[in-house]
């Protein structure tokens, strides 16, 4: 990669000038100084003069020169009284994006800095897209982390992210031939400037070995001896929240080998096997596993797993040893987050830490790690439930498979006593699946390890209550908690949309950007049409830039009046993008058997990746390309009917999309999309959002009425019922003269001239298991696609419920979630707001 630009958004298209009001303006910042600060990082720290400088090199000087200033804040606060309590949210994936403009937006130094660039003769959207996205993480739980970090930072709860510093993150998406095709990323080649790497700060991680018992003065003492060591080292992100008011920590661990090379081996002339072991033990944080909501289930993916959890802790009762000098009142102190079951091994690690190190005897100790965990359960789906074989485990991690049995063998125990003669309870809550080949299972450890359990939306907890942990929920009944997932509305409002934040601005004034609750003065202006008329231009303004994007990367050519329809996730059969498409046909045989009637101009954009081992997702996105390429292309559509499927969907790119859509696709089979983040990215800005009740569509249907949400198909109910009774697809395509004719057109090979027999297997595979009941709701999402374009139509009750949108979610703010957690969940008290 060279730091020239190849296209939108990593190139610059006209973005507009901030409103000045649009951050948290720090008075008195001279421009001036900053700009020398600037010159002086890009001569001392990167090497180069301003005559040498690419972007990039300017890009590296201007975060330097932005990360000082948050130093200064970081210094300060941990130079002050140390907080009473801190929060460690552990999760395997932080899918960030880029820092920039999150921190200058955050130190309201976005104003200034573009000036001060200005004045060196430099542009700073240039500047801007020269940073790589951070992109380790999937999808939405590894947002969710992202925007988490911001949130606790903004609210003022004292916290550090713990994670892995993956050299490549998730892989960069390209297309051979409408097939995806995976690249490695490369976010570090040319080094990060917002870290700052500590190889003082590791700690020794076991693998392998043998447990000895030993006695001592109390008695007998368990003693792990692993037979292999691998060393965990600290590289921190400081991370400011809104108006600099509190800066915590992202700390990511990278592997590194004790011994870098084998002087044996290498004095023996094998100069390959004398790098061997550290090539082996480095691949730790090599690369970030790229499937999403399956596990990955090598033994790898395990030790990535116990890595960064025994780091984490190893660190942070260090830290509490320091400023608390013993381990007894650790929850006092100390709330641990684990972001989904990746890190559940920290449960059993606790626990060896507290008994085998500190002496701590069993139920005390365990009384403090129930105390200090608590669980995010972000799936129901079955196989994506996460177990390890116990014969890998105990090979792995001997001392922790013993301390797993101990609970085990505990809580079958409390549990019989408390409903005697109950088999069929103690087979589903024992941490051993004995069913499919003796696992542990993550989640029931998770569970029984932390004192607060929680759901992403309403209905997934419902459904966790009455599901996976329905005999744990009975056993427990006041652990589990509703916690609805949320989004840090500067990312996604101030800075992705600057255009409508002005025009928001100018209508309701700035204290939107401290509350996002204020949006609600936003409703009795909904009708106003000269807002409707402010608004317009600016989405039509992003819109304009997205066509820009998508004729860059695509070269198709779209119109920006015309309703652009988007999904964009990853790319999964739940999430049905698949019906999204079916509807695509639909539409364009009909426009094909009936060119004259009054078609809606419509621009279908698609975005998202598919895991590298996912058949049935990739040939998805072939099937999108297939049907862009044919629709695109056939003039009968005189434009009317655009397809896009936009390569490498990431943050930056998400940033770039969702100020621009009208409509919102999140027609997940209902139950199976546990809260989704995306829907409400999209209805902040405006767009509208056509969805099934699943996750937190619920939610966002209940804040913005039912007449400003277009929701359709079964409920979450209904597809379990419809499960139980067998659902026949067959049937289903019988009743449906127009999803008949779909079906047939795509198998028969109406879209793939070049090789019909592609999709016959998707086809038949639908009629024969539509394991996500895509026939099922085909229909009913048809019609609802027809009560939006009505809609779209009337332009004022459109551009109405546009609004009512924006007023209404401001709930869906992640610094109410992170309210939530702090009250409920970690009894920690933020100091603002
Ligand atoms: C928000 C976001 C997601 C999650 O989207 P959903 O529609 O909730 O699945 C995934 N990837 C990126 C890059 C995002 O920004």
């Amino acid at each position: 990669m060279t730091d020239v630009a190849v296209a939108s958004p990593d190139s610059p298209v006209a973005r507009p000038q901030r409103a000045a009001a649009a951050d948290g303006a720090e008075p008195g910042v001279d421009v001036g100084k900053l700009r020398k600060e600037i010159l002086a990082e890009l001569i001392y720290s990167v090497g180069r003069t301003p005559e040498t400088a690419s972007t990039r090199d300017w890009f590296v000087a201007t975060a330097f020169a932005v990360r000082d200033r948050i130093v200064d804040k970081w210094v300060k606060d941990h130079a002050g009284p140390q907080p009473q309590k801190r929060v460690y949210y552990l999760s395997l994936e932080f899918l960030i994006g880029r820092l920039l403009f999150d921190a200058l937006n955050n130190l309201g130094l976005t104003e200034q800095v573009t000036e001060a660039l200005s004045g060196l003769g430099v542009d700073i959207e240039k500047v801007r897209a020269a940073e790589p996205d951070a992109a380790l993480g999937n999808g939405g739980l590894g947002r969710l982390a992202a925007c988490f970090m911001d949130s606790m930072a903004s609210i003022g709860v004292p916290a550090f992210g713990y994670g892995i510093r993956y050299d490549h993150g998730l892989f960069r998406q390209g297309m051979r031939d409408g097939w995806q095709q995976e690249y490695p990323e490369d976010w570090l080649s040319f080094g990060n400037p917002w870290e700052f790497a500590h190889p003082e700060i590791d700690y020794r991680i076991g693998f392998g070995g043998y447990v000895e018992q030993v006695m001592d003065g109390a008695g007998p003492r368990h003693v792990w001896r692993p037979a292999e060591t691998v060393e965990a080292v600290a590289f921190d992100t400081p991370v400011a929240g809104w108006r600099g008011r509190h800066v915590n920590t992202l700390r990511l661990w990278s592997a590194r080998a004790p011994d870098p090379i084998s002087l044996d081996a290498f004095n023996r002339g094998d100069y390959v096997g004398a790098l061997a072991d550290r090539v082996r033990i480095e691949s730790i944080s090599k690369i970030l596993y790229p499937s999403d909501e399956t596990p990955a289930g090598q033994e790898l993916r395990l030790r990535q797993e116990y890595f960064f959890a025994s780091a984490s802790l190893q660190d942070l009762i260090h830290r509490h040893l320091h400023e608390h000098g013993e381990v007894r009142r650790l929850s006092d102190h100390v709330a641990i987050q684990l972001n989904d079951t990746h890190p559940a091994i920290a449960v059993p690690e606790l626990m060896r830490i507290l008994i085998d190190i500190h002496g701590l005897p069993w139920g005390e100790a365990w009384d403090i790690t129930v105390a200090t965990f608590s669980y995010t359960n972000h799936t129901l789906l079955p196989e994506a439930l996460e177990s390890w074989p116990v014969p890998l485990m105990e090979r792995l991690l001997p001392r922790h498979m013993q301390i797993i049995y101990m609970i085990n063998a505990l809580e079958l125990e409390a549990a019989r006593k408390r409903r005697p003669g109950d088999d069929e309870l103690l087979s589903t809550i024992s941490l051993i699946d004995e069913n499919n080949g003796r696992r542990v299972r993550m989640g029931v450890l998770a569970f029984t390890g932390s004192h607060k359990v929680n759901g992403v939306s309403a209905l997934h907890t419902d459904l966790m209550k009455k599901t996976v942990f329905r005999e744990l929920h009975a056993l427990h009944p006041d652990r589990i908690v509703n916690k609805t997932n949320g989004i840090t509305f500067r990312r996604w409002l101030a800075q992705a949309n600057p255009r409508l934040t002005a025009t928001l601005i100018e209508a309701i004034g700035p204290g939107l950007l401290d509350d996002p609750n204020e949006l609600e003065k936003l409703v009795p202006l909904a009708g106003d049409s000269a807002l409707h008329d402010k608004l317009a231009e600016a989405r039509r303004a992003n819109k304009i830039d997205l066509a820009r994007v998508i004729a860059e990367r695509n070269d198709v050519w779209v119109d920006p009046d015309a309703l652009f329809d988007v999904q964009i996730k990853r790319i999964h059969e739940y999430k049905r993008q698949l019906l999204n498409l079916l509807e695509t046909v639909a539409i364009y045989n009909a426009m094909r058997a009936q060119p004259m009637r009054a078609w809606m101009p419509r621009v279908k954009i698609f975005a998202g990746k598919a895991a590298a081992s996912y058949r049935q997702a990739k040939l998805t996105i072939k099937l999108a390309n297939d049907i862009a390429r044919t629709v695109n292309s056939d003039p009968t559509m005189r434009g009317l009917l655009k397809v896009v499927f936009l390569p490498n969907y990431n943050v930056s790119l998400a940033e770039c999309i969702i100020p621009a859509a009208d409509l919102s696709e999140q027609i997940s089979t209902a139950g199976m999309e546990a809260s989704g983040t995306g829907n409400m990215k999209l209805a902040l800005n405006g767009a509208l959002t056509i969805g099934t009740l699943d996750g937190a569509n619920v939610e966002i249907r209940e804040h913005v009425g039912d007449d400003n949400i277009f929701i359709f198909g079964l409920t979450a109910e209904e597809v379990e019922a419809r499960k139980r009774r067998g659902f026949d697809a067959r049937a289903a395509v019988e009743a449906s003269p127009m999803l008949r004719q779909v079906l047939d057109s795509i198998r028969d090979g109406v879209f793939s001239p070049d090789d019909p027999t592609r999709y016959r297997d998707l086809v038949e595979g639908l009629l024969n298991h539509d394991t996500f009941l895509v026939t099922a709701d085909f229909d009913a999402y048809f019609a609802a696609q027809r009560q939006v374009f009505k809609k779209w139509r009337d332009r004022s009750s459109w551009m109405r419920s546009s609004v009512i949108n924006t007023a209404k979610v401001g709930w869906f703010s992640s610094d109410r979630t992170i309210g939530e957690y702090a009250s409920e969940i970690w009894n920690v008290t933020p100091s603002v707001g």
